[in-house]
């Protein structure tokens, strides 16, 4: 794996910006404190500081491999994977913008809506849905785009149901630190997550 710091000062801020898509994911995914981490420390990773921003790269990686190397499935076999969190929309977005939007830009919007329905739908406090809403706009990452709609969200539901081979699978949160598979998802909170990530979307604006 290429973990040189060095590589990363030649990217723009946008593209440096995106790794960190990933990070909160695999925080909500593994590790509160390392989710508290992120939140305090947002604004300051967005302006490339240090030592913030090594810090959570570090951490980030670290919970990747311990995932691939330690989480009992190495080769992702399971039909559940944990670290897709927020990527069947993200997929769909990608392509429905036609690359627009950036592969880490999608996943902070794809993760900010399975967030929020996390909230809605299972036991996730509305803190840490907020919480995350707030991290990622503080890192200056897109968390709606207007490319999104029902249709995107409800096609690229059945498109990813379809490529897992019929039975749909999605990663959601229970608590930070606790995903739990679910097989269905219910349209009228998805909608309603969806309207809540645009409302804050554009009351972040200036
Ligand atoms: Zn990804």
């Amino acid at each position: 794996m290429v973990n040189d710091e060095r590589l990363l000062e030649g990217l723009s801020d946008r593209d440096f910006r995106c790794g960190f898509s990933e990070a909160v994911k695999v925080s909500l995914l593994k590790s509160p404190e390392f989710f508290q981490f992120l939140t305090g420390a947002a604004e300051a990773i967005a302006a490339r500081e240090q030592p913030q921003t090594s810090l959570a790269i570090r951490e980030s990686v670290l919970l990747h491999l311990w995932h691939i190397t330690c989480g009992g499935d190495p080769f992702e076999l399971q039909q559940a994977r944990p670290l897709d969190f927020g990527h069947w929309s993200a997929h769909k977005l990608e392509a429905i913008t036609k690359y627009r939007l950036r592969h880490g830009e999608a996943v902070a919007i794809g993760v900010a809506v399975d967030t929020v329905y996390s909230h809605l739908q299972l036991d996730l406090p509305r803190s840490v849905a907020d919480a995350t809403l707030k991290t990622l706009l503080g890192l200056q990452l897109p968390i709606w785009d207007s490319a999104l709609n029902e249709s995107v969200i409800f096609d690229g539901l059945e498109e990813f149901r379809q490529h897992l081979g019929g039975e749909l699978t999605i990663t959601l949160l229970k608590q930070v630190g606790q995903p739990i598979d679910v097989h269905t998802i219910d349209r009228g909170a998805m909608r309603e997550a969806m309207a809540y990530v645009a409302e804050n979307a554009t009351s972040a604006v200036g």
